[in-house]
């Protein structure tokens, strides 16, 4: 479980994150919804530690950090172990093979063998659709095969956690696609998630649960048919400005 506790972040005196308080179950898919600006990227880099929050308490089984506090490296590394992030650009190794770049993650920071890092990212290859671009370049992918490359990647860290930030916000709609049905399929396996991201049909298919931000605080966090039936009026103009 993974348990945020009056969280805060401020850049140069802009307060983005206010008070934020959230629970995540392992296996559970939650969609963080919300208007441009409102923090949630910042909110999921947070949680990745790439941003270092001002205060709060973040927990996830026996780390527990409050800030402001000062951690070790070892203790970061660690920490990050939970998680693993997919952002809207692929940043593929543009120099390795596609199975390369899933084996690269296991074999350098986890010490797996070289051979169970390419039996495991043969798995991974097959689950994302893309066994048969296992030899090929990043540059020979679509957007669409370079991001699910991307997962597979994330995906072999292992983590109890896979973060989205707007996967999809860089593809075309039909590849788009390709990528939300990797991560319907990685939430109906089990896979704890959470995907920010603007597609409502993604999300009132696959979302256990819906997170909404609106300038830097959560006005809605509960489960997906209560947020689509809401009578909140900012929340209905959000969905009609998107449908
Ligand atoms: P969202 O992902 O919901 O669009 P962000 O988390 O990216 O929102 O941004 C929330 C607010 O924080 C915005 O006002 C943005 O300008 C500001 N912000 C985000 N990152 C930084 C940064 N590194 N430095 C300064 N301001 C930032
Ligand atoms: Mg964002």
């Amino acid at each position: 479980m993974l348990t945020i506790e009056n969280l805060n972040k401020t850049f140069d005196g802009n307060h983005v994150l206010k008070d934020i308080n959230l629970t995540f179950q392992p296996g559970e898919t939650t969609v963080i919804l919300g208007p441009s600006g409102s923090g949630k990227s910042t909110l999921l880099r947070s949680i990745d530690l790439l941003e270092t929050p001002d205060s709060g308490t973040i927990t996830i089984g026996d780390d527990k950090l409050t800030f402001p506090q000062k951690i070790a490296f070892s203790q970061l590394k660690k920490y990050r172990g939970h998680f693993s992030i997919v952002f809207q650009a692929y940043n593929l190794f543009p120099h390795f093979t596609v199975i390369q770049n899933v084996m690269e993650g296991p074999t350098q920071v986890k010490k797996v063998s070289k051979e169970q890092a390419r039996t495991q990212a043969e798995g991974l290859l097959k689950q994302v659709g893309l066994s048969d671009k296992a030899k090929d370049r990043p540059s020979q992918l679509s957007g669409g095969q370079m991001q699910r490359v991307a997962i597979a990647r994330a995906l072999a860290m292992e983590p109890e956690f896979m973060l989205y930030d707007e996967p999809t916000s860089a593809l075309d709609p039909e590849l788009a696609q390709e990528v939300l049905l990797v991560i319907k399929k990685l939430a109906e396996t089990g896979n704890g998630q959470i995907v920010v991201t603007h597609h409502v049909e993604f999300a009132r298919k696959v979302a256990d649960r819906i997170v909404f931000l609106e300038d830097g605080e959560i006005t809605f966090d509960g489960d997906t048919q209560s947020f689509f039936t809401s009578d909140n009026p900012r929340i209905q103009r959000y969905l009609q400005q998107l449908l």
